[in-house]
């Protein structure tokens, strides 16, 4: 079953849980058990698995900040002006595959699902498929 889920951002650099919105169509789709391959198809957004504290948040913005400074001199912003932002979603990933288990994703106890929008704000999709194996 392949689920989409519509995002909208309204930042630059914005980091959204959506493990609510996953196990929502998890649900809906009666699977008890399988897997949920979460999938992004833009190329300034990332997915990952964390803590969503705000603190650590914070941490993760500032770290992308440092590790990939926008307006380097980059030869993408000659033509768009974001390559930081393709670069820091170069570094993550665009899916992830994470097992169900009792009719929702089996995540540790301080583990979310982050969408991590890079260039914002924009309408974003999100594709979820689920499997049951
Ligand atoms: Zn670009």
């Amino acid at each position: 079953m392949l689920f989409e889920i519509e995002i909208p951002t309204r930042e630059e650099f914005e980091l959204i849980d959506i493990t609510h919105l996953i196990n929502q169509k998890i649900r809906e789709s009666g699977i008890k058990g399988g897997i949920a391959v979460i999938f992004t198809r833009h190329t300034t957004t990332a997915l990952f698995v964390n803590e969503n504290e705000t603190g650590l948040l914070e941490d993760v913005r500032e770290f992308f900040q440092s590790l990939v400074p926008k307006g380097k001199g980059y030869k993408h912003d000659r033509i768009d002006r974001n390559a930081h932002s393709h670069l820091r979603s170069i570094i993550l990933n665009p899916s992830l595959a994470i097992p169900i288990k009792d009719g929702r994703l089996l995540l540790g106890t301080w583990q979310s699902v982050i969408f991590a929008e890079l260039d914002g704000p924009r309408r974003r999709k999100v594709f979820i498929k689920l499997c049951q194996c």
